[in-house]
C-alpha cells in the first residue's frame, strides 16, 4: 500500500524556534527489524514506545517519525495539559464520564511529570491551572454558571473570578468572568516532546526524518522509508489523522487546522505597562469564536485562534500571513497598553477529531493496536492513549483500559462532498451564534 499523504513540517513552530537547536536522531539508513514498530513520535507514539519498553524490557521497539519528533501537532500546540473535560454535563452518566476522563487525564499528567522530573526536561512545566473565560455576560450565564454547578457536583476545586480581580490576573479588560481550576499544567510543548524523545528507554530506537511511504501488512508489518525498510511482528499506530493513509479508520476523521502566534518577549518597560507578574493560561468558553491565550514565564503572549476545516491537511503561506495579521489585531484589542509588541512567530497545526469525540483506540488487527484521534486535547489524551494501547497490546492488566474503552469509537462520517458542505456550514453557524465570545 502506497502512503499518499505525508506530514509536512514548514518549520514555523514558534515553541521550537525559541529553543536551542536540537540534533535529530538518525533516519532509517538500512533495512532493519524489531519486535515492535510504533509509528509517529507525537504524545501518543512517545508514550506508547516508552510503555512498551517498560512492559517488554527484552524486546526491541522502533519508533518511526516522518520529520522531527513532536514537530507535528504535538510540539505546536498551546501547551495546556488539560485535566478536566471541556463539557462536563450534569446527568449521572455525564458525571461518571467526567470522572473517567479525569482519572485518565491525571494519570497522563502524572506520567509526563514523572518523565520531566526524572530526565530533567526543561520545558517550563508548571501546575499553573487555567482560567475558563467568558467575554460576554451571555457566555458567563450560558457556560460558566452551569460549569461551576458541574464542578461542584464533581467535588472539584475552583475559583470564580470577575471584574477587577480578573483584570489584575490577566491584564486585560476584555473578559467578563472566569472559572479558575488548578489542575491544568502549562508547558512549552516542543521542549516537552523533544525531552521525551531524547530520553527514551534503551530498548527504543527512534528514527527521525523517516517518512513511511509504503506499508505491507502480511506476516507482520513492513514499512518502507527512503533509507530502508523496517519490519516487525507488531505495530502501535500513533500517526494521528495520518493513520487513515494506512487504511485505518476510513471516513471516521475530521481534519482541522488550528493557528497560533507567540509574541516576542516583553521588554522590562512593557512588563511594567502590562502590570501582570505571574504566568497564566486561559481557554475560551467557545472553542470556535473564542481565543486560547497564555502569558509565559519568559514574558511572551500566546494567541491560539482560528479553527477551520482542512481535509487536505495542508495550510497555505497566504493563509498563514492572514492569520498573523489577524492575531496581531486580536492582541491589540486585548492589550492596548502593548502597541509595539509584534507576533514573532505564527504557525499552524493539523488536529484530528471524530464526529462524536471518541478516540481511535484499541486493537485493529491481531497484531495492530492504535492510539489516534485525540480530538484536539492530545497532551493528555495522546499520552494516556499511547500508554493504554501499549498495555493492551502486551496484556498488562490496567483498569484504566476499561475507562478508555468507555469513550466509544469514532462514528462514520457522511461521504464527501456532503461532509465538506456540512462541516463548513456548521463552523459558520458556530462562529455566528457565538460571535459575542470573539
Ligand atoms: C495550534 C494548536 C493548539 C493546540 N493546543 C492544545 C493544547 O493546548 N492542549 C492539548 O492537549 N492539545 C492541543 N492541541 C492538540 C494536540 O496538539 C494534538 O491533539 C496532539 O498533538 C496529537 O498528538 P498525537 O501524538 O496523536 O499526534 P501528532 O502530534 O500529530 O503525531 C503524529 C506523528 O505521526 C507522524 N506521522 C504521520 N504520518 C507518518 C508517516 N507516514 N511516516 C512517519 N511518521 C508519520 C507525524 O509526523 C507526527 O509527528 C493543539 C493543536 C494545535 C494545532
Amino acid at each position: 500500500m502506497k502512503i499518499n499523504r505525508l506530514p509536512k513540517d514548514d518549520k514555523t513552530n514558534g515553541w521550537s524556534a525559541i529553543l536551542p537547536e536540537r540534533q535529530p536522531k538518525p533516519s532509517v539508513q538500512r533495512d532493519t527489524s524489531a519486535d515492535w514498530i510504533v509509528l509517529g513520535a507525537g504524545y501518543a507514539g512517545l508514550a506508547a514506545a516508552r510503555r512498551l519498553a517498560e512492559n517488554c524490557p527484552d524486546q526491541r521497539i522502533v519508533l518511526i517519525e516522518a520529520g522531527h519528533a513532536g514537530e507535528n501537532a504535538s510540539g505546536r500546540n498551546s501547551g495546556f495539559g488539560i485535566d478536566l473535560p471541556h463539557n462536563v454535563g450534569s446527568s449521572l452518566d455525564e458525571l461518571e464520564g467526567s470522572h473517567r476522563f479525569m482519572r485518565l487525564a491525571r494519570m497522563a499528567i502524572d506520567h509526563l511529570e514523572e518523565s520531566v522530573q526524572r530526565h530533567g526536561i526543561e520545558c517550563d512545566w508548571t501546575r499553573d491551572g487555567k482560567y475558563h473565560t467568558a467575554v460576554s455576560p451571555r457566555g458567563t450565564k450560558d457556560v460558566l454558571e452551569p460549569f461551576v454547578k458541574e464542578l461542584d457536583a464533581l467535588k472539584e476545586p475552583f475559583t470564580w473570578i470577575e471584574g477587577d480581580a480578573l483584570r489584575a490576573k490577566l491584564g486585560s479588560d476584555h473578559f467578563t468572568a472566569a472559572v479558575y481550576t488548578p489542575g491544568c499544567v502549562l508547558m512549552n510543548p516542543a521542549a516537552l516532546t523533544r525531552g521525551l524523545a531524547d530520553n527514551l528507554p534503551e530498548n527504543v530506537t527512534l528514527f527521525e526524518n523517516s517518512p513511511v511511504t509504503s506499508a505491507v501488512f502480511e506476516n507482520g508489518v513492513q514499512f518502507t522509508t527512503p533509507g530502508g525498510t523496517v519490519r516487525a511482528s507488531r505495530l502501535i499506530m500513533a500517526a494521528n489523522g495520518f493513520s487513515e493513509q494506512f487504511g485505518f479508520f476510513p471516513r471516521r476523521f475530521l481534519h482541522l487546522v488550528a493557528h497560533a502566534s507567540l509574541s516576542r518577549r516583553l521588554t522590562k518597560a512593557e512588563q511594567s505597562a502590562y502590570g501582570v507578574d505571574a504566568a497564566w493560561g486561559l481557554t475560551p468558553v467557545n472553542a470556535f469564536a473564542g481565543i486560547t491565550m497564555r502569558y509565559t514565564n519568559d514574558n511572551r503572549i500566546l494567541i491560539r485562534q482560528g479553527l477551520s476545516y482542512c481535509p487536505g491537511q495542508r495550510v497555505s503561506v497566504a493563509e498563514q500571513a492572514a492569520v498573523k495579521r489577524r492575531h496581531k489585531a486580536l492582541f491589540d484589542q486585548r492589550f492596548p497598553m502593548l502597541p509595539e509588541v509584534e507576533m514573532e512567530h505564527t504557525w499552524s497545526g493539523i488536529v484530528c477529531l471524530s464526529r462524536n469525540g471518541a478516540p481511535g483506540f484499541g486493537q485493529l488487527a491481531p497484531n495492530i493496536w492504535s492510539a489516534v484521534c485525540q480530538n484536539a486535547v492530545g497532551v493528555t489524551k495522546g499520552t494516556f492513549g499511547g500508554i493504554l494501547a501499549a498495555d493492551m497490546a502486551t496484556g498488562r492488566d490496567n483498569p484504566l483500559i476499561a475507562d478508555m474503552q468507555s469513550l466509544g469509537e469514532p462514528e462514520l462520517l457522511p461521504h464527501r462532498p456532503f461532509l465538506d458542505l456540512g462541516v463548513r456550514a456548521r463552523f459558520q453557524w458556530e462562529l455566528w451564534t457565538n460571535r459575542h465570545e470573539a
